[in-house]
């Protein structure tokens, strides 16, 4: 899945520059100007990773990190802070209110682009393309390929979606409604159970080669996928 990244820039020049290089890179590009906008953006729908400029009219990139941070529901996205300050002040600044990096101006594009893919692979690995290799299962984001073994396995595009999720957040239980939140988007409004017909859907899909066991319910809590053997009957 590309990755949507809201890029708050109030240089015009500097937005085009960045936007164009995101663009090139394969993400998803949203635009502000400034960090009350930035918020309604956010209300909106969350993005996978803030690209955040210092010093900004109004709100300052900082006052909006510190929002983003004291917000359950925006606590966890990604985010670097773009400064043309240098000190080292600013810097222990940025990363005290959170930021995931902390990128000085004058940067070069290719720079910016890597320090953003090393933290989608940190923060948010289910929005990159790298290939995810698990339980004999191997997903490929950029070819939306899947194959268990040697055998390629065909998928739904939002069983691909829950598949590369749960693989890159691998023996961990996601209840209902944060899949929904991770693989349909936040704010969208769709029923819990449309997880279990999309679960059920998957495990059809990998059941010929008997990998449908990596994809385990947890009775009660939600669906986790595990290369450990299942301790009870899966749910189906
Ligand atoms: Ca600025």
């Amino acid at each position: 899945m590309p990755a949507t990244i809201l890029l708050v820039e109030d240089e015009p020049a500097i937005q085009e520059l960045i936007a164009a290089n995101l663009l090139r890179a394969g993400h998803q590009v949203v635009r502000a100007g400034d960090a009350e906008t930035a918020q309604r953006i956010v209300r909106d729908a969350l993005p996978d990773l803030v690209l955040l400029d210092w010093m900004l009219p109004g709100m300052s990139g900082i006052d909006f990190a510190r929002r983003l941070r004291a917000d359950e529901r925006t606590r966890g996205i990604p985010l670097i802070m773009l400064t043309a300050r240098g000190e080292e002040q600013d810097k222990v600044l940025g990363l005290e209110v959170g930021a995931d990096d902390y990128v000085t101006k004058p940067f070069s594009p290719r720079e910016l682009m890597a320090r953003i893919k090393a933290v989608l692979r940190r923060r948010a690995p289910e929005s990159t393309e790298d290939p995810v290799d698990l339980g004999g299962l191997r997903l490929d984001p950029a070819t939306h390929r899947l194959t268990a073994g040697s055998t390629p396995v065909s998928l739904g595009p939002t069983e691909f979606r829950l598949l590369h999720f749960l693989m890159t957040h691998p023996e961990r239980v996601h209840s209902r409604a944060q899949l929904l939140d991770q693989v349909w988007g936040d704010h969208v409004f769709v029923e819990e159970r449309t997880v279990d017909v999309h679960i059920r859907r998957l495990r059809c899909a990998l059941e010929p080669t008997h990998h449908d066991g990596l994809v385990q319910t947890v009775r009660g809590s939600g669906y986790r996928f595990s290369t450990q053997t299942e301790s009870q009957p899966a749910v189906r």
